[in-house]
């Protein structure tokens, strides 16, 4: 009891505009937006693979993030971003990580409700293609220069340690006495991730709340990234960008957390 309380005084305090969250009114609109507007939420019907299609439209020319949960019963896009931040251009290009530049924030109670009325959910969020040169230049790397531009690309696909943090806490807490099926996909450029904790991590990290999980995960990340990029990458010669992804995720399986990567064919 002790435990959840817990749990769930770090979920509020991660997203603490819940009562922008609840009391914002919902308006239906014909298409996907980025609204960057915290009175009003987006509701629009569209089937998943149109909602798809927009949102790569958007990610290519939005300068911030944006958040839907998708009722695939109801063929709904309830958009629940709040609060969105695009970086400054000043030193940009220093970021390696996208939610280092770009954040928003959840609307807790409203996911929360979703859940709780519908048998399924996907909570999908974008990541805004940031890094404009970056075919071009892996395209013309040679030899070692590659491994520059490993870690944009990773992190233009991969959810952030933050991102991953935000979905254990409510799958640990905020969701715990919830039946509906829920997912979590990130879109890039790239294609779409689904992200997840396997079974072992819940019970290893329901001891482990707060400030610790969120270490434990940044260090996963971290250590990830750099393990493949010092051992895994020079053994690949002239990688292109699926490859280089395709490696990279068959290393990361087996472990606390589930990445599941479908990449968009060009
Ligand atoms: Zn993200």
């Amino acid at each position: 009891m002790k435990l959840r309380s817990l749990l769930l005084t770090t979920a509020l305090g991660l997203t603490s505009c819940i009562s922008v969250g609840i009391s914002r009114p919902s308006v239906v609109t014909d298409t996907l937006y980025v609204n960057t507007n915290n009175s009003q939420r987006y509701i629009t019907r569209m089937n998943e693979a149109e909602g798809i299609k927009k949102i790569r439209h958007l990610l290519e020319t939005s300068e911030f993030e944006e958040a839907w949960t998708y009722l695939p019963e109801k063929k709904e896009w309830h958009e629940v971003g709040i609060n969105e931040k695009k970086p400054s251009t000043e030193n940009s290009e220093d970021y390696c990580s996208s939610d280092g530049v770009f954040s928003l924030v959840f609307e807790p109670g409203y996911v929360r409700k979703l859940v709780q009325e519908n048998e399924s959910a996907i909570i999908y969020h974008f990541h805004p293609f940031f890094f404009r040169n970056l075919d071009n230049q892996m395209e013309h790397a040679q030899g070692k220069e590659i491994q520059r531009y490993v870690p944009r690309l990773l992190f233009t696909i991969m959810p952030s340690g933050e991102d991953i943090h935000t979905m254990a806490l409510h799958e640990l807490g905020y969701f715990n006495d919830v039946k509906a099926d829920v997912s979590w996909k990130v879109v890039s450029k790239y294609g779409i991730v689904e992200y997840g904790l396997t079974r072992e991590a819940m019970k290893e990290y329901s001891f482990r709340a707060g400030k610790n999980l969120e270490d434990a995960i940044s260090q996963y990340l971290y250590l990830s990234t750099k393990l493949f990029i010092g051992m895994v990458l020079p053994s690949i010669e002239n990688p292109t960008s699926q490859e280089i992804t395709d490696a990279f995720f068959e290393r990361l399986r087996g472990t606390n957390f589930t990445f599941d990567f479908t990449p968009f064919k060009q």
